[in-house]
């Protein structure tokens, strides 16, 4: 129990069975196994549930939806069916995870305090920044990392995809529906993506791929005009006019607030085992944010299953029930 500041009232700490951070696609699944394996349970999200399947237009490869479907469509079902099943809901932020006894206190961005004895971190990760002159000048006028959210601001428009993954393609894919024309600059000669992916992007008349080149500066007056490029074998530069830069290079894990809690791998991904056990005996980790995640929305969602698996044996061990 704690009290509030000048306010003599005692503010009771929340206590759940288990409380999920991140309400994408891992968490959530999480949530409904949790919740019908009768644990009762909080999600904190700073968001809005869907993490990255959010800002994605349109799934292909996600089972039993025939035709595709959009991200926040998905996320809608996902979060609808934890709720039905009992999921408690909170959007807050996490900031830190304190550990007293076998219970895991989580501190909020408000400063609300929650308690469980299990902790599964599902924080996904957020676009990585290229880090070049111009770039958080012009975030927001012209330098975007969510093609759903600012497409139609560049219709007829030329416009720069940065990137070779699978998220670069399918998204500068999207903004040929919009622009007129579309670069996707990519630093390798061939592109990461999957090959279905690749094929649609190499017969698109819309769009052209310049190789083994690297953005340097992203340059105009209040907003985007162009951008310096590097071909990286001649050392060549060039400036290329485009009113919008789309940056796709990967993600960073979120896992600042984990202090030095649970053990990183180098790339500063959330280390597991194949339980999704971090290196903290009641705080598991599972989707985007965990090291060697497949990065799938099929594969967070098994490992949100898995995690909440672990976790409820986890509880009956602490009970002495299994
Ligand atoms: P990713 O697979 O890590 O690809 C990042 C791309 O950005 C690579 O082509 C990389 O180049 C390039 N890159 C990285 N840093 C760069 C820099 N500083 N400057 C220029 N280029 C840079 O990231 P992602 O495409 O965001 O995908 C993340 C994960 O989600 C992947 O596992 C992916 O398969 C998955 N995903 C799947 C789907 C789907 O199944 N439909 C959709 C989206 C994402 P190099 O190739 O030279 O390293």
């Amino acid at each position: 129990m704690r009290t509030t500041g000048g306010d003599e009232k005692p503010m009771m700490m929340k206590s759940y069975n288990v409380i999920i951070i991140g309400a994408g696609p891992a968490g959530l699944t999480a949530a409904i196994y949790a919740q019908r394996g009768g644990l009762n349970t909080l999600v904190l999200e700073k968001l809005a549930p869907g993490g990255q399947t959010l800002i994605t237009e349109r799934i292909e490869n996600y089972p039993g939806f025939p035709e595709g479907v959009s991200g926040p469509q998905l996320s809608n079902l996902m979060q609808k069916q934890a709720k039905n099943l009992g999921m408690k809901y909170e959007q807050q932020e996490a900031k830190e995870i304190r550990l007293s006894g076998d219970k895991k206190i989580v501190t909020t961005d408000s400063g609300k305090e929650y308690n469980a004895l299990g902790v599964i971190i599902a924080t996904g990760g957020e676009p990585k920044r290229l880090g070049v002159e111009g770039e958080r000048e012009f975030t927001g006028r012209g330098v975007s990392y969510c093609a759903t959210c600012d497409a139609p601001f560049f219709k007829d428009e030329e416009i720069l995809v940065v990137g070779g993954g699978d998220t670069a393609v399918e998204e500068a894919l999207y903004l040929t529906k919009f622009a007129k024309k579309i670069h996707v600059v990519h630093r390798k000669g061939m592109l990461r993506a999957q090959k279905i992916l690749q094929e649609r992007l190499l017969s698109n008349p819309k769009a052209e791929i310049i190789w083994k080149s690297k953005v340097t500066k992203i340059y105009g007056e209040g907003k985007v005009e162009g951008i310096l490029l590097k071909e990286l074998e001649r050392g060549k530069l060039r400036s290329l006019a485009c009113s919008g830069v789309f940056i796709f290079i990967g993600l960073k894990p979120n896992t600042g607030f984990l202090g030095d809690l649970v053990e990183l791998d180098k790339n500063g991904f959330v280390k597991t085992n194949p339980d999704m056990q971090t290196s903290v005996q009641g705080i598991f980790a599972c989707g985007d944010v965990r090291g060697g995640s497949f990065k799938q929305i099929i594969a967070a969602c098994g490992e949100g299953a898995l995690a909440a698996h672990a976790i409820g044996r986890h509880l009956m061990r602490l009970q002495g029930t299994e």
